[in-house]
């Protein structure tokens, strides 16, 4: 699908943004979905113009509006949605059945790659109940694109590197610490865990190291008491932080059959080790 026209929708919000810019160099016509809310948020309004200079197509949306969604994706070939869905800030991922009634309605369109660039949420069926709605959320969205028969990919980009590396994985800073330094795992489990730097759609840049200096936190304490009095943002992402270094979710399994492993798909990319990577932070 080399000319496929692309429509992006979440355009404005961090992946979004990098979707739309893989999208215009890899030469696609590009459409962007420009949502009536979006009133006076100046940046974002900035932002849409410089896509559009950059030759992507501002294409007028709501989703509070079925028919122009409908009108939206019947103009292009490929739906791309990054609408937010990180727990700890807005939790849009259900508004993506919109999304996926006016695909099934305009009926043309050959592939549509919902909001998901995290986990796998088909394998997060056990996850702790603080922060499981997401992954319940995405998995109702997989559940609609299927019963609708909407060609479809599943893009699963388990950690960024710019929210789990830079600040090695503290939840105070995105930054990496200067004093001190919480250790996560139990001390048996070797920490395996699959970092990506943002995924923009052909090309990615993907490093998975064995991450031995993160290893005792949850030995020393129980996993329930450190949840006690914070506030529920903190919880999910201390949830998450179990399941990646505690459990190795991002690592311990195999893709099997109907996966298809990023690095495989794309042996030009060239991996970037994650001492380099964290070389801009100092
Ligand atoms: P953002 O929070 O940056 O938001 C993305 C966009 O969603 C916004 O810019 C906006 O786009 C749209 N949006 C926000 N609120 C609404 C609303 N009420 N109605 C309609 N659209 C809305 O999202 P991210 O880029 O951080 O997340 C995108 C995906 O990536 C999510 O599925 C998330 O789970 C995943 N993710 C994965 C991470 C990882 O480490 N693997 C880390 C971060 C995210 P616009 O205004 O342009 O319409």
């Amino acid at each position: 699908m080399s000319n496929s026209r692309i429509l992006v929708v979440g355009a404005t919000g961090y992946v979004g943004k990098r979707i739309v810019k893989a999208s215009l160099a890899q030469g696609h016509p590009t459409h962007v979905l420009t949502r009536r809310e979006i009133g006076f948020d100046i940046e974002k309004v900035q932002m849409l113009l410089t896509f559009e200079e950059q030759g992507a197509r501002l294409v007028e949306g709501s989703f509070s509006d079925h028919q122009s969604l409908v009108d939206a994706v019947k103009q292009v070939d490929v739906v791309i949605c990054a609408i937010s869905g990180v727990q700890f800030r807005s939790h849009n991922i259900l508004l993506q059945l919109k999304l996926v009634d006016a695909i099934k309605e305009a009926g043309n369109i050959k592939r549509f790659l919902p909001s998901e660039f995290g986990m796998d949420p088909s394998r997060m069926g056990h996850a702790l109940e603080i922060g499981k709605e997401t992954f319940g959320d995405k998995m109702i969205v997989r559940k609609a694109i299927e019963d609708a028969k909407i060609p479809y990919t599943y893009i699963s980009a388990n950690c960024f590197a710019g929210y789990f590396v830079g600040g090695l994985s503290q939840l105070d800073s995105l930054m990496p610490p200067r004093d001190r330094v919480r250790i996560y795992g139990d001390g048996n489990r070797k920490g395996m865990v699959s970092f990506m730097s943002v995924w923009v759609v052909q090309y990615v840049t993907i490093f998975m190291t064995s991450f031995d200096l993160l290893i005792t936190f949850f030995k020393t304490y129980r996993f329930e008491s450190i949840l006690v009095n914070v506030e529920p943002a903190i919880e999910a992402a201390y949830a998450r932080i179990y399941h990646i270094y505690y459990e190795g979710c991002t690592m311990n399994f195999e893709i099997g059959e109907g996966g298809e492993e990023a690095s495989k798909l794309y042996p030009e990319v060239r991996y970037t080790r994650v001492d380099e990577y964290l070389r801009r932070y100092l």
